[in-house]
C-alpha cells in the first residue's frame, strides 16, 4: 500500500468509526439535530463552565424567556441576570447579551456565518466559534474542548503538556486534518462526545478494565503504551487566591441592604450586601456577632465570606454608596451570587 494511501485509510476509518460510533451512542439533547445558530450559540455558551445535567434547566428556561436572538438582545440586563443566576461565571450571561444586540445591530438579526464576524461577537472565543460554524453551516472548524483534548492527546501518545500553546496547535493540526469534510458538524460533536461519554478521565476509561468496550482501541496509543491513566499531561496549576469578604446587615426583617458590584472583578452586575475585603479570616470591626461563614470556590480563587449582625444600624465604617434596603419579600427579585442566595435562604428561615 502506498503511503498516501494508508494515510487515508487512518484518517477516514477514525471519521467512520467515530461517527457509526456517535450515530448509536449519543445523547438526545435539544440543541442537536438544528442548524438554528442561535440555541446552538446559547448552549455552547452554557455548557463553557457547567456539565449538560445542570445547564440543560437553564438552556430550556432561556430558550422560553428568549425564543429569538431579538427578545434577548431586547430585554433588560437584570432580567438575564436573573435567567442566569445560579449558573456562575456571569460575564458568560453579560457577553451573551451584549452578543445578541451586536447581531441585531450590526447584522440585522442573523447571525453571521463567517469565522471572523462570529469571532468578533463578545464572550467567543475559537472553540466557541467553531462549535457555532460547524455545526450551523457545516464548516470544517474543528472544535476542541477539554474532552477533546483529553482523546487526541491519547490517541495520539502525546506525553508532553497539553495545556501550551505549541500543543494546542500540534492538536488543531491533527484535527484539522481528520475533521470529516462533509460532515464536519457530526465529526465534532462526535469527538465531543467521545470524550464525555467514553474517553474518561484517569482510571474510569473502560478501556482499561476491557479494550473492546472503545470503538478504538485497535488504534490508540495510550492504551498501546500503558499510558491511558496519565494522558493527558498538564502543566502545574496556577495558584489559588484566597479572598475574605466580610460582609454586613442590620438585625431587623428590614434590614438588609444589597448593592450592585459595579467594579471589575468577580459578580460584576449581581447584587451583594455591604461589605469590607481583608487579608485574612480577622473581623475588621470588633464587637458584632458572626453568624454565618461560607468557603466558595471559584476557577482561580477561594472565596472566604463571612457575615456579620449588626444590632440597630450599618456600622459608619462600611462604605454604602450605592446600599438601599430591600425588604424581605423582594430579595428574590434581584439577581444575586449562588453563595449570597444560600445566606438569604438561611436568613429567611432565621426569621421564619
Ligand atoms: S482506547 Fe481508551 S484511551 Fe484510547 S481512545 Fe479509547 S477510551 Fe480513550
Amino acid at each position: 500500500m502506498s503511503g498516501l494511501f494508508s494515510i487515508f485509510v487512518f484518517m477516514s476509518q477514525l471519521s467512520d468509526l467515530l461517527i457509526d460510533w456517535y450515530s448509536e451512542n449519543k445523547r438526545i439533547l435539544p440543541w442537536r439535530d438544528t442548524q438554528d445558530p442561535y440555541p446552538i450559540w446559547l448552549s455552547e455558551i452554557i455548557l463553557q463552565q457547567t456539565q449538560v445535567k445542570q445547564g440543560l434547566p437553564y438552556f430550556n428556561r432561556f430558550m422560553a424567556a428568549f425564543p429569538t436572538v431579538q427578545a434577548l438582545a431586547e430585554a433588560p440586563e437584570e432580567t438575564v441576570l436573573k435567567q442566569w443566576q445560579g449558573l456562575g461565571y456571569y460575564s458568560r450571561a453579560r457577553n451573551l447579551h451584549a452578543a445578541a444586540k451586536c447581531v441585531c445591530e450590526r447584522h440585522g438579526g442573523r447571525f453571521p456565518d463567517t469565522y471572523e464576524a462570529v469571532r468578533a461577537l463578545p464572550g467567543i472565543g475559537d472553540y466557541t466559534a467553531a462549535a457555532i460554524l460547524s455545526f450551523a453551516f457545516r464548516q470544517p472548524f474543528p472544535v476542541i474542548d477539554g474532552n477533546v483534548f483529553r482523546v487526541v492527546s491519547r490517541i495520539n501518545g502525546m506525553t508532553e503538556p497539553v495545556d501550551t500553546p505549541a500543543c494546542r496547535a500540534k492538536i488543531k493540526a491533527f484535527l484539522d486534518r481528520q475533521i470529516d469534510r462533509r460532515r464536519p458538524d457530526l465529526f465534532n460533536q462526535a469527538m465531543m462526545e467521545w470524550g464525555a461519554l467514553l474517553c474518561l478521565p484517569g482510571k474510569s476509561a473502560p478501556c482499561l478494565q476491557n479494550p473492546e468496550l472503545c470503538f478504538y482501541h485497535k488504534h490508540c496509543r495510550a492504551l498501546r503504551d500503558g499510558l491511558v491513566e496519565q494522558l493527558p499531561v498538564k502543566k502545574a496549576k496556577k495558584a489559588v487566591r484566597e479572598r475574605y469578604l466580610h460582609y454586613y446587615y442590620v438585625a431587623r426583617p428590614d434590614g438588609l441592604y444589597l448593592r450592585r458590584r459595579q467594579a471589575n472583578d468577580i459578580w460584576k452586575g449581581l447584587f451583594d450586601l455591604p461589605c469590607i475585603e481583608t487579608a485574612s479570616a480577622e473581623a475588621p470591626l470588633p464587637g458584632l456577632k458572626r453568624v454565618k461563614q461560607y468557603t466558595h470556590l471559584l476557577t482561580h480563587q477561594r472565596l472566604h465570606l463571612f457575615f456579620y449582625e449588626a444590632p440597630r444600624q450599618l456600622p459608619p465604617q462600611l462604605d454604602t454608596d450605592g446600599c438601599f434596603p430591600v425588604a424581605p419579600e423582594h430579595w428574590a427579585d434581584y439577581a444575586v451570587p449562588k453563595v449570597i442566595e444560600k445566606f438569604l435562604d438561611f436568613l429567611r428561615e432565621k426569621h421564619r
